[in-house]
């Protein structure tokens, strides 16, 4: 008898975690019947419930728990005038490349090139930065390397300077001499308010959030009688025509936002900085994220956008690599000074012990939703040797995982099905609950493990005697027996909330 060799626990890549997302109902691509949309993915059941867990937890530390902080909700469309204003208009552009044979178009800053150096042989990849590498072209730029059999090097094509694109070859279709120099793209989204389409009536999809807050600053410190240091904060969709998107729901062309502009004093505003970096650092933990799957990275003077005094990236590892979850940035006073000017109108905040009016400076702390999502799905993703096989384990803090607890009767047929009905009725007007009665037990407890529910309640026939059910721990599967009256202050006390 041949014996079948166990299995044995991989690493987290992107197919993996893809793959458990469309087959578990988390993330679709968007429009799938139709052949799907270019960096645009919907949400499905569980996906949804992941989602809303990672925003409430956000808003729960931001608002709900600080004295400082108070809630927003600004429109996605605004006037056009804001993004003149705020520079993205004239400043949020990439230089884009395109390759006149096949149509195809790529960030140049993405553009990765390869050469084998005694045959003087060029490769061209693109999708890649030093923090984002689409593993795809990744490969293809290493096989086509392969092939020359000799030693090679490779290097982001910024350091080789902007007119060598044209004499490259093209990353999709090979062609050489077919690469235009690199043109310059705004990334916003046009459209048009009103019945006609004409230039007067043209307004952009907002590429993030922070500007409504900006525009809203003295609404909201008047009404609510802020004082310095306070913040203003908004989730919400943003809308971007990535050029170079992939990696999943790490770069979508529409995604949300999270974010707080927190208004100080000039002067203290390098204290507030650190604050702010400290904090959402462990905001991240604090919803599950392990210490080492994050890192803090300050730009180098050369990488800051003109308005920002420092800005610092908290890096995940995402499967490829490290790549940006959230930036926190010092904005000066560089956005209420524009739409003061933009405006006419002075935006300023009366300060009445030193009896003087200034322009708060602005601490910016903003993350994506997408982002957080996909950086909680990696870091909770497990493969453990489980006897011949592999357990798949998601394991992620009860506050972000989508189903908290699953009822699982171990028979279908009453009166097992009547005593389970009954738990469920009852816990799920506390949390999401999943009731499943399919299959052997032992299959769905794998099926939970692998979305990440961190208890079962199973009923069983011991149950109609001693009225008490088993309760199964996620992470450690330790089992125990615990009565149905008080089940749900019981679990409660595990979960934690
Ligand atoms: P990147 O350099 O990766 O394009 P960015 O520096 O342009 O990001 P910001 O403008 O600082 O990003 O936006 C703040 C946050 O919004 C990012 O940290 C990220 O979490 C999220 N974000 C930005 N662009 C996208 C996108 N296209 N898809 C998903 N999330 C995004």
């Amino acid at each position: 008898m041949t014996q079948k060799a166990p299995a044995v626990p991989g690493p987290v890549t992107m197919e993996k975690l893809v793959s458990l997302a469309k087959r578990r109902g988390f993330v679709f691509p968007s429009s799938e019947i139709y052949g799907g949309l270019g960096s645009t993915w919907d949400y499905g059941p569980l996906g949804v419930l992941m989602k809303n867990n990672v925003k409430a937890a956000w808003w729960r530390a931001m608002v709900q728990e600080r004295d400082d902080i108070v809630g927003l909700d600004a429109a996605i469309l605004m006037h056009p005038r804001v993004w003149e204003a705020s520079g993205h208009v004239a400043g949020f552009a990439d230089p884009l490349v395109d390759c006149k044979a096949c149509k195809q178009r790529f960030r140049e800053d993405h553009l990765w090139v390869g050469w084998a150096e005694k045959e003087g042989t060029v490769v061209t990849a693109a999708g890649s930065t030093e923090i984002e590498v689409d593993p795809v072209l990744e490969k293809k730029l290493e096989k086509a390397l392969k092939r020359t059999k000799v030693a090679y090097a490779k290097a982001p094509l910024p350091k080789w300077g902007s007119d060598k694109v044209t004499t490259l070859p093209c990353p999709a279709c090979d062609t050489v001499g077919s690469l235009t120099p690199p043109r310059m793209f705004n990334l916003m989204f046009k459209t048009f308010v009103g019945p006609v389409e004409e230039d007067a009536s043209k307004a952009y999809l907002r590429p993030e959030t922070a500007q409504g807050i900006f525009v809203n600053f003295e609404n909201v410190q008047t009404t609510t009688r802020k004082k310095l240091p306070f913040g203003i904060a908004q989730m919400g969709k943003a809308f971007r025509n990535e050029i170079t998107t992939g990696n999943f729901v790490f770069r979508c062309r529409e995604f949300e936002q999270m974010e707080l502009e927190f208004f100080v004093k000039p002067g203290e505003d390098d204290r507030w900085f650190e604050h702010w970096v400290a904090a959402r650092v462990e905001f991240w933990k604090s919803v599950g994220i392990r210490p080492e799957s994050l890192k803090v990275r300050a730009h180098a003077k050369d990488e800051l956008s003109h308005y920002s005094k420092g800005t610092s990236d908290i890096e995940f590892q995402f499967a490829w690599g490290w790549g940006e979850l959230e930036g926190v940035a010092n904005r000066a006073d560089f956005d209420l000074r524009q739409h003061s000017q933009f405006s006419g109108k002075s935006i300023k905040y009366f300060d009445e012990a030193a009896n003087e009016s200034v322009i708060p400076y602005v601490i910016e702390p903003s993350s994506g939703v997408d982002r957080g999502f996909l950086a909680l799905l990696t870091d909770a993703y497990r493969e453990e040797p489980d006897k011949d096989e592999i357990r798949v384990v998601l394991k992620l803090h009860p506050a972000i995982a989508p189903i908290k607890v699953a009822v699982l009767p171990l028979s279908k047929k009453e009166p097992l099905a009547k005593v389970a009905q009954e738990i469920y009725a009852t816990l799920r007007k506390r949390w999401f609950v999943q009731y499943d009665d399919a299959q052997s037990i032992g299959r769905r407890y794998r099926r939970q493990d692998e979305i990440g529910t961190p208890l079962c309640v199973t009923v069983d026939f011991q149950t109609l005697e001693d009225q008490q059910v088993t309760v199964r721990d996620r992470d450690s599967m330790a089992q125990v027996r615990l009565p149905i009256a008080g089940l749900a202050s019981a679990l409660s006390e595990r979960l934690g909330f």
